[in-house]
This record gives C-alpha cells, structure tokens and sequence, in this order.
C-alpha cells in the first residue's frame, strides 16, 4: 500500500464550509460529508487535527465596524468557533471517529482546555483533536491559530479546506480567464494579495517553513490525494 506524504496534518476548515448553501449556521448533510472525508484520511494512519472557524455563525469585523466594541465581537466570534467545534466533534461520534475538543478559552464545562502536551498525546493515540476559539485573542483569525497549532503539533502542512479547489489568479466565479497555480511561494501569496490566507497566518507559515495546501473539501477524494501527495489544489511553500 502506498504510504501518505504526510504523517500529521493539521486542517483549516472555515465556518463557511460547514453551512454548505446556506446562508446561515450548519448544514448536517455537508458536516457529515466532511467528516467522512476526514475519515478515510484517518484510515491510512494519518493523525489529524482541526482548527474549525466561526465565520457561519459570527465574525467580529462586521459588527465591530458598525460601531459594536471590536474586542467584544470578536470574543463572540471565538465562541461561534468553540459552537463549530462541538457539532464536529458530534458529527464524528457519529461516524465512529474519536475526537477530543480544546478551547483556546476557557469553558471548562463544555470544552477542555488547550494544553498542547494532551492535544499531542490524543494525535499519538489516533484521535482527532479540533481546536475551538483560534488563538484565544481578538484581533487574530482562524487562519493564524491554524498556523500557531500546526506548528505547536509539529504537523508537516497545513490543510486549508475551502469551497475551491485551489488559489486563483482571480476570482474563478467572476473572470473565465482566471488560473489555477499549482504552487506558488509565501512571498508569491503575500505580495499578490492573494486570497490564500490572511496575511499574520500566511507570515507565521512562512517563518516556520510550514507547507500549505489549499484544495475542495467538496470535491470528492481531494483530502485523500493531498494526503497522499498526489496532484491536487494548490501547494504554498518557501
Ligand atoms: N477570532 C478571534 N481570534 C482568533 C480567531 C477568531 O478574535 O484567534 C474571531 C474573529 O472575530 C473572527 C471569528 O472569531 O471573525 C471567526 O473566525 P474566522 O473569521 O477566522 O472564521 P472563518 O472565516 O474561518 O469561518
């Protein structure tokens, strides 16, 4: 059996993945999908981790830039996150996955707290651990906790999980012309302005020469051939 590229992965998977076509909240059809995904990953022995975002629930920026206290809303932000969380780890009981959830803030009832030496025990034991509330600090995304954690889980990529199945050119839906890079440099993403990742995590990823994919959880089979190195989204690196 051939063996996967990666050992340890981390996965970045947006609020907006989770709600599929809706306009709002999380869709239980597209949430078992993507656990199913994950599943077959986790069969070839990969460890896997997941930071899951917020943006189908709330997303600081805009309340905050209607006049709502910024800090304040993006607290709410980490806490949609944490919700996010939950319902995945939900969704793997139910497809047979073992998963642990760690929150970056503290809310001991509901979640256990991140404490990397555990969340790297769970990884060597085969379980998923999904990583609520991104970094714990307003002002930050997602996309940086990803970046934080896979490189406090020595994980060999991070994975970002998106709608599209790659970095574009342009934006795919508006510009026919528009190109698929099937790999492309941190220094490339950040001054191009692509939309890869926010550029703190993009900066992190780069100084800690950790790899980045960037491919469609929708497409069926992706996460698997990313996994196993084989051609597919587009690949970030230094
Ligand atoms: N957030 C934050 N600090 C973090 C991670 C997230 O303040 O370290 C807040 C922020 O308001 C953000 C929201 O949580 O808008 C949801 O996260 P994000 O926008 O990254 O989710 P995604 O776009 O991946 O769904």
């Amino acid at each position: 059996m051939p063996t996967p590229k990666y050992k340890r992965i981390l996965i970045k998977l947006s609020g907006e993945a989770l709600m599929g076509d809706d306009s709002y909240g999380i869709n239980r059809d597209v949430i078992d999908r993507i656990v199913s995904e994950i599943g077959d990953v986790i069969q070839l022995g990969v460890e896997v981790a997941v930071v899951v975002g917020g943006g189908n629930i709330f997303r600081g920026v805009a309340p905050a830039s209607a006049g709502m206290d910024r800090a304040t809303a993006d607290y709410m932000g980490m806490l949609a996150t944490v919700m996010n969380a939950l319902a995945l780890q939900d969704a793997m009981r139910r497809a047979g996955l073992i998963a642990r959830v760690q929150s970056a803030l503290t809310i001991q009832q509901v979640a256990e707290p991140y404490i990397r030496g555990k969340a790297l025990r769970y990884l060597e034991e085969g379980k998923v651990v999904i990583f609520g509330a991104g970094t714990g600090n307003p002002f930050f995304t997602t996309d940086t906790a990803a970046a934080l954690r896979a490189s406090e889980m020595a994980a060999q990529v991070v994975l970002k999980a998106t709608k599209v199945d790659g970095v574009y050119t342009a934006d795919p839906k508006t510009d026919p012309e528009a190109t698929r890079y099937d790999r492309l440099s941190f220094d490339e993403a950040i001054s191009k302005n692509l939309k890869v990742m926010d550029a703190t995590a993009l900066a992190l990823c780069r100084d800690q020469k950790m790899p980045l994919c960037v491919f469609s959880i929708f497409k069926h089979g992706a996460l698997k051939r990313v996994v196993m190195g084989e051609d597919e989204g587009t690949l970030v690196e230094c």
